[in-house]
This record gives C-alpha cells, structure tokens and sequence, in this order.
C-alpha cells in the first residue's frame, strides 16, 4: 500500500488530496493546526498529526517513514496588497508560501523512500513567464519564489520526482465561490498525474489535467 504525508489538510484541496489518495488504495497521514480539525480529516480514512510548516519542531516530531509521496499543499493568499502590505505580513506570507515548504520538504527528505515523490502546491499565479497582471501580486511573488527554490534545490531531492502543481482554480476558502472547479474534480486531476510521473525524476511544473506550465 502506497504512503503519503500531506501538509496543510485540514480543508480544501489537502482535505480532498487526503480524500482522493484514501479512496485509491493509498495510507495517508494529514497535518492540521488544531485539535479541532483532526476528526474531519480523520473521516477521511486519514491518520492525523499536529503540525505547522512554520514550526521545524513540529515537522520533526512527525511519526512517518518510507514515503512514497510527500505532498506540501498548505499555503495561504492573505496579506497580499502591494500597497499596504508591512514587512510582518511581507514576512508571513514569504516563509509560509515559499521558504518553509521547500525547508520542512528537506528536513522530512529521510523519510521519503528513494524512488518517492515530492509534490509542492505552487499556483499559475507563481509562473513568471505567464504573468501579465498585478493583481495578487504579492501571493504571485511568493509562489514564484517556491517555483524557484524548489528548482534551485533540485540535486538535493536526488532522482526523486518533484512536481510542482497548479490546481487551477479551485472553489475552496481560498479560490472562493464561484471558482471553476470543486475540490474532487481538482484532486483527481492532481492525483492521476502524481500516479502518471511516479517514475519519472527531475522536476515538472504542471496543473491538475497535467498540462505543462512556464515557470
Ligand atoms: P485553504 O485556505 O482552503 O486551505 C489552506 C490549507 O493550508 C489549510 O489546511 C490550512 O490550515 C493550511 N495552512 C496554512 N498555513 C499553514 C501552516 N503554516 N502550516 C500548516 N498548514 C497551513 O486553501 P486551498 O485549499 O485553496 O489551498 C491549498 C493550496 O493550494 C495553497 O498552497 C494554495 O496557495 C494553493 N492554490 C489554491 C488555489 C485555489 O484556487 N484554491 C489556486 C492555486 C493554488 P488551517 O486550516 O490550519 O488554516
């Protein structure tokens, strides 16, 4: 049976990630924050932990080995305004969007077996080439900063495959209502390209129907 650990699903797309991976066969350990959030994980078929991708002790005290996948999904788009943005949520939004998602990956790297995958959730927003407007500028900024850390430690990961997706846009507290996809449609898509490039190393930045993306 296939093992996975994914940050960040307490809701939204790491919820239905956890939901998606469950319902193929695969074990699953989920992180949340609270207490409160670990049984609607659990529903799931999930096993849950506590943790926070900002906290190293926190990510280290994770009771998981031999990986087959690592999925670091948490992110967050607020504060984003370029305007009025001060250095704090300048800070907050750079380390939890780029900096830590690439640094808890390393630390748990041990824990991946040698021929698992490593997954980040990046953003279309974060593709440097493909941007052309200022809106969420800051949130663009910060994903393109994981698109390029993750990129800059490559040799690191080893041959393990790292993919680093964009979900489309996704009707979760984040993507809000309204947007194109609802959460299942999403990870399914994700899923069934994590399934396809589990034998491929280097690194790919694709989207939820397996399209190709610039960085
Ligand atoms: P949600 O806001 O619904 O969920 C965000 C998740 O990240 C929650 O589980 C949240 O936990 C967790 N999280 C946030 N900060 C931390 C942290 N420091 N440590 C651990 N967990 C944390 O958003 P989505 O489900 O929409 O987004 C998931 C990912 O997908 C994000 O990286 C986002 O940038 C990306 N994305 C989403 C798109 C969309 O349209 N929805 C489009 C492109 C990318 P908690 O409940 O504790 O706050």
């Amino acid at each position: 049976m296939p093992n996975a650990l994914i940050l960040g699903a307490s809701r939204g797309l790491g919820l239905g990630l956890a939901r998606e991976l469950i319902a193929r066969g695969w074990k699953v350990t989920g992180t949340v924050r609270r207490e409160e959030d670990r049984a609607g994980l659990e529903a799931t078929g999930a096993g849950s932990s506590i943790a926070d991708i900002t906290d190293p002790a926190s990510i280290a005290a994770l009771e998981v080995s031999g990986l087959d996948l690592l999925f670091v999904n948490a992110g967050i788009s607020e504060p984003d305004d370029f305007e009025t943005i001060d250095d704090d949520g300048i800070g907050h939004l750079f380390m939890t969007n780029a900096v830590a998602p690439v640094r808890v990956a390393l630390s748990l790297l041990d824990r991946v077996a040698p021929g698992g995958m490593i997954a980040f959730m990046s953003s279309r927003m974060g593709s440097v080439s493909l941007t052309q407007q200022d809106n969420k500028a800051m949130y663009r900024a910060s994903k393109a900063a994981l698109n390029s850390l993750t990129r800059a430690k490559m040799a690191s990961f080893g041959e393990r495959p790292v993919l680093s997706f964009h979900p489309g846009w996704v009707e979760t507290d984040m993507g809000g209502q309204g947007a194109d996809l609802d959460v299942a449609t999403s990870v399914k898509g994700i899923v069934d390209v994590l399934e396809e490039h589990r034998r491929t190393p280097g690194s790919a930045f694709v989207d939820y129907s397996g399209a190709t993306l610039g960085w």
